[in-house]
Order: structure tokens, then C-alpha cells, then sequence
């Protein structure tokens, strides 16, 4: 035979033997295998310990890889050319395949190649194992209750960002609605973190009321996936809403798979103005005049970072005089994406056409500037993710100025 000429006093233990479907002399001590040096003998207190390590996770799927020191790669393929053999598979999927065979067998868990619930690393090279679990996307609604309170977390100033006790090692702003939501998540789902897709914003002292702001996140890392007690299959986060003082989130529910496609929303508004002290009342034929001019009409809004415009629908907006022209409510029906108080103000022309005529002797009130009072997704228009940056500059465009720190105007 000519690989016996050719391979005279090569050894190789009974796993490589079986992989490549040759008759060698078989290795009396696994470790003197040419190829793997006794490595494939010694899967057996690796996957003992992969097994050990998945317990703490929730999982219905899992799959399996390695990682092959190249030393050993590199005696495959030179055995594997010098008796001009196709190998069939390599050593890393024979390496899988064992590993694998063994969790499913001790865990009933089955492998799952295009979306397990964990993946797991092996890497033969310094036996080091790293359990992967995929992070869950979930759709919600919050509600706000008090003023006061940012919707996003942003950098904490005393640290900016590295994480000091002041920001429980976050390096984020612990009171915001993003943190509520995240503090929430990452104990429901033993998680890590979670990343944000919000469907516009508010200003920091405004109220979210309605069936709330819908929101997208995706948990990252977590070692349940039910986000409930013990495993079990409902989709629905049956138990999820959470109520405190200052937010509730509702219809919490787990998503099929990432979110790509953010839906395009409407939303209802009051904003609150005052008249400055030396200012002139405005007349009740200038509401109806606002009325009249903005109902069922397209404006353009300058995106902040960017220089480029969208369009934008108004609805419609109504105002209503309050204490003998002191102050104003005006409801807004709109399109997302349109900062209400440039849309009122008209600063920076933002936003065309704009209420700035209207309302020269009237400012916004500060502590009180404007609610949410409904948002609703438009179910057919999408928009792709890649867009949805705009969103920075909802509702309330400056939120995205105070993501880098500076002031509310
Ligand atoms: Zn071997
Ligand atoms: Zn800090």
C-alpha cells in the first residue's frame, strides 16, 4: 500500500483514523496521535464542562463550534495531501460533532445551525469556552407620569461615560426612561444590556400619556429568554407590564426576530404656552386663522446633524385660550418627526412653515413645555432602520443636542 511507504511509523489515534477513513497503526497512547496529539480523546471533560456552564442559561437550540491550534490544522492538510486523499470533514466539524452529540444527549436540547438560542466556542487552543446566547428583540409601549424625567440616558457627568459609583459603574445617567426600561429588562432576562429604537422622543419635562410611546429593544446577553419563572414557551411577556411612580410599560411582547423595518407613527400633542409679560393677547380669529392654514398640510424639517429635509403632515392644530389669553393650549396632530417647539416658535427655521407669526408675544412654558398625549404606528408605510435617525429630532429635536451634553435651549 502505497501510504504505508509513503507514512512509515505515522500513528494516528482512532478519531483521526474514523475522519479520514484510514488504516494506520493505531496509537496505543491517544497523545502520540500524528495529527491531534490525543486531543479528540480528551472532548469528553470539555463538553462535561460546556454542559456544566450552560446551566445557567434558558435554551431550546444551541450549536456548537471549535477553535483548532494551526499546528494541528497544518498536520491535517499535510497528511491529507501527502496521500492525496479529499478529506471529507475536517477536524473543527469532527470536533463540533462530538461536542455536540454530547450536550444534546445530556441537555435533550437540540442543534439549531441558522438561529440557536446559544452558540457555544470551544477553543482547543487554551480550552477556554464561551457561551454566546442571542440577544432578544422585544416591542413595547412606556407611558411617563412625572416631569422631569429624560427619556434617554446620557453620559454621566462625573465620569463621563467610564463608570464611577455615582452611575453604578454605567458611565450612563441612571434616571432617564431608558434606564427604567433597561434596569427592568436586564433583571427579567438575567440580560446584560439593552439597546434602544425609539419611535421619537420627548422633552424632558413632558408627560407620555395614551397607550404610551412604542418603543424596540434588543436584550443582549441573556441567560433567560422567557422573561419569566423557569422555561416555558409563551411568546407574550404575559407578566411584563411594570408600573412605577414615573413610567409604566405596557404590551411588552417578544419579537420574532431583530427589528430593521421602523414603522412611520402619528402622534397627538399639547403644547402649553404663556404670554410674556409685555405681550399682546392673541385674538380668537388668529386660532381659527392657524386652523384654517395648517389643516392637512406638509411641512419641511431640517434634520439636526444633517443637512438635508424631510417632509412632514400636519393634521391639524387647535388652540384653545386659557385665562383671558394668559395662556394657550394647542393640540397637535402630526407626523413623528416634527420638533414641536421650533414648529411653534419657528427658531432657526427649523421647521417651514411654522406658528412663529402667531405667537411672537408667547413662550413656551419651561417647566411644562408640552405632553405626549398619543402615538400611534402608521401600519403601512415603512421606513427602513437606516432612516431612523431622523427620530433624533422628534417630537422634541434638542434631545438629540443634550446626547452630547449640552443644554436645553
Ligand atoms: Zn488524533
Ligand atoms: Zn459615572
Amino acid at each position: 500500500m502505497k501510504s504505508a511507504v509513503l507514512l512509515q511509523g505515522i500513528v494516528l489515534c482512532k478519531f483521526c483514523q474514523q475522519r479520514d477513513g484510514l488504516k494506520f497503526e493505531t496509537a496505543l497512547d491517544p497523545d502520540s496521535c500524528y495529527v491531534c496529539k490525543g486531543m479528540l480523546t480528551a472532548l469528553k471533560p470539555l463538553a462535561d464542562e460546556i454542559i456544566i456552564r450552560l446551566k445557567e442559561y434558558e435554551f431550546e437550540s444551541f450549536l456548537a463550534g471549535a477553535s483548532v491550534p494551526q499546528s494541528i490544522l497544518d498536520r491535517e492538510d499535510e497528511l491529507r495531501s501527502r496521500l492525496k486523499i479529499k478529506g471529507r470533514d475536517g477536524i473543527k466539524s469532527q470536533i463540533n460533532k462530538i461536542l455536540s452529540k454530547r450536550v444534546k444527549q445530556r441537555t435533550g436540547k437540540s442543534v439549531n445551525y441558522s438561529r440557536p438560542d446559544v452558540t457555544i466556542l470551544a477553543s482547543m487552543v487554551d480550552r477556554q469556552i464561551t457561551i454566546n446566547p442571542r440577544s432578544i428583540w422585544l416591542s413595547g409601549n412606556y407611558t411617563k407620569l412625572v416631569r422631569g424625567l429624560p427619556q434617554r440616558s446620557s453620559a454621566c457627568n462625573i465620569c463621563s461615560g467610564l463608570g464611577c459609583a455615582q452611575c453604578d459603574f454605567r458611565g450612563k445617567s441612571v434616571v432617564s426612561v431608558q434606564a427604567k426600561i433597561t434596569d427592568f429588562l436586564i433583571k427579567k432576562f438575567c440580560a446584560e444590556s439593552c439597546n434602544f429604537v425609539w419611535l421619537g422622543s420627548e422633552d424632558e419635562n413632558s408627560l407620555v400619556g395614551g397607550s404610551g410611546r412604542p418603543f424596540f429593544v434588543e436584550v443582549t446577553r441573556p441567560k433567560k429568554r422567557s422573561g419569566m419563572e423557569g422555561p416555558q414557551v409563551s411568546r407574550r411577556v404575559k407578566a411584563a407590564t411594570f408600573r412605577s411612580k414615573e413610567i409604566q410599560i405596557k404590551n411588552l411582547e417578544i419579537l420574532d426576530r431583530r427589528v430593521t423595518n421602523v414603522p412611520q407613527f402619528g402622534i397627538r400633542a399639547r403644547i402649553y404656552l404663556r404670554r410674556k409679560p409685555e405681550g399682546k393677547t392673541i385674538e380668537i380669529s388668529e386660532l381659527d386663522a392657524i386652523r384654517e392654514r395648517f389643516s392637512t398640510v406638509l411641512v419641511s424639517v431640517r434634520l439636526s446633524r444633517k443637512f438635508r429635509t424631510v417632509q412632514r403632515e400636519i393634521q391639524e392644530i387647535r388652540g384653545k385660550v386659557l385665562h383671558e389669553g394668559e395662556s394657550i393650549e394647542l393640540e397637535v396632530r402630526c407626523d413623528g418627526g416634527i420638533p414641536l417647539k421650533k414648529l411653534v416658535l419657528g427658531q432657526d427655521g427649523t421647521v417651514e412653515p411654522n406658528l412663529s407669526q402667531y405667537f411672537g408675544s408667547y413662550e413656551i412654558e419651561r417647566d411644562e413645555p408640552f405632553d405626549i398625549l398619543e402615538v400611534k404606528i402608521k401600519p403601512s408605510r415603512l421606513q427602513r432602520l437606516g432612516a431612523s435617525h431622523e427620530n433624533e429630532a422628534d417630537d422634541e429635536s434638542d434631545l438629540s443636542k443634550s446626547d452630547n451634553g449640552s443644554q436645553y435651549d
